[in-house]
């Protein structure tokens, strides 16, 4: 461990910086291998219905089980693969493997014939060519029951290249797929912005739950955006409902559907499955 303070503080400040450029580095040149290597995996995160606890569908969230690093959340090696290019063959085989993942669950679980399966998109591939035809080639398949399937992309990553966004999306739309903005409200755009999205889906940023200490605020907030997506006819998804008093709230205000920690946390597949075949509502209507 490196010792703070004293007279060799700026020494030990300008070590640590190297290695965590060392540390990136090293990441982005293992990251070329990890595809195909087999080290990334996907937990899902069941999507439920706020009123009666049922799921309707899972969001997938691709993990790097890193051989001498441990496990990797996408928070530490999405922005390297954007970097390097990785982001294509990540972002194409977590698409493959989760509606793959979920057709079987389609297939042989009972009462899940229309179960959705949600998948985040770098703005990246969109970008590509090769990769937004990889794309458009998986939601082709019969297997994938397009219209079951949720593509989630940011504010923050679309506005980046906006026309180029709606362009991609709006194909990706036509296929048959519904559209999600990710971290909704966290990315002030406009709102002559978000009409233009082929947006299906706003999916509210959990800032907005975890600022609950403010509750009057927070509350016309959520109304606000809970009135904005009536009024443009977009479906809210609630994400990070940590407690049961937010599940309370937004039920109250009238969003119908949600994710966290309070309902369950993301998990590899046997989780989702075991949840799936119980049948049983996760926490809410209480
Ligand atoms: P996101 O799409 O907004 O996903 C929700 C994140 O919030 C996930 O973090 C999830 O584990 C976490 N979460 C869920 N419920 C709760 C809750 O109640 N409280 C709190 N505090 N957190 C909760 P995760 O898995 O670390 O993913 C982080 C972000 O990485 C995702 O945010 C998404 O933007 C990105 N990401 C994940 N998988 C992929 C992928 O396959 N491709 C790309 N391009 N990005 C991905
Ligand atoms: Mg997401
Ligand atoms: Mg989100
Ligand atoms: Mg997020």
């Amino acid at each position: 461990m490196a010792k703070h303070g004293g007279k060799n503080r700026y020494q030990l400040f300008d070590a640590e910086g190297y290695d965590h450029m060392a540390y990136r580095a090293a990441l982005k040149t293992d990251l070329a291998a990890a595809t195909s290597a087999g080290q990334l995996r996907i937990d899902y995160q069941p999507i439920a219905d706020l009123d009666t606890g049922t799921i309707l569908g899972a969001e997938a969230l691709v993990r790097w089980h890193h051989p001498t690093r441990g496990i990797l959340s996408p928070a530490e090696f999405v922005h390297l693969a954007e970097e390097t290019g990785d982001i294509d063959a990540i972002g194409s085989w977590v698409l493959e493997t989760a509606t793959q993942q979920a057709a079987t669950w389609r297939r042989n679980l009972p009462g899940c014939a229309d179960l959705w399966i949600a998948v985040n998109l770098s703005p990246l591939q969109l970008r590509n060519p090769r990769s937004l035809a990889a794309i458009k080639d998986i939601l082709s398949r019969p297997a994938t029951q397009v219209a079951n399937v949720i593509l989630e992309i940011t504010e923050t990553a679309l506005a980046r290249n906006i026309e180029g966004g709606i362009t991609a999306l709006t194909e990706l739309k036509a296929l048959g797929a519904r559209i999600a903005i990710d971290d909704f409200g966290t990315g002030f755009s406009s709102l002559s912005t978000l009409a233009a999205l082929p947006a299906d889906i706003l999916k509210i940023d959990r800032s907005f739950l975890r600022a609950q200490e403010d509750k009057p605020l927070s509350t016309a907030m959520l109304e606000g955006i809970l009135g904005l997506a009536h009024k443009l006819s977009l479906d809210v998804i609630a994400e990070g409902i940590e407690e049961p008093e937010q599940l309370h709230l937004l039920r109250d205000l009238g969003c119908t559907m949600g994710q966290g920690y309070h309902l369950s946390r993301p998990g590899p597949p046997q989780m989702m499955e075991a949840l799936l075949l119980a049948q049983a509502p996760i926490p809410a209507a209480s």
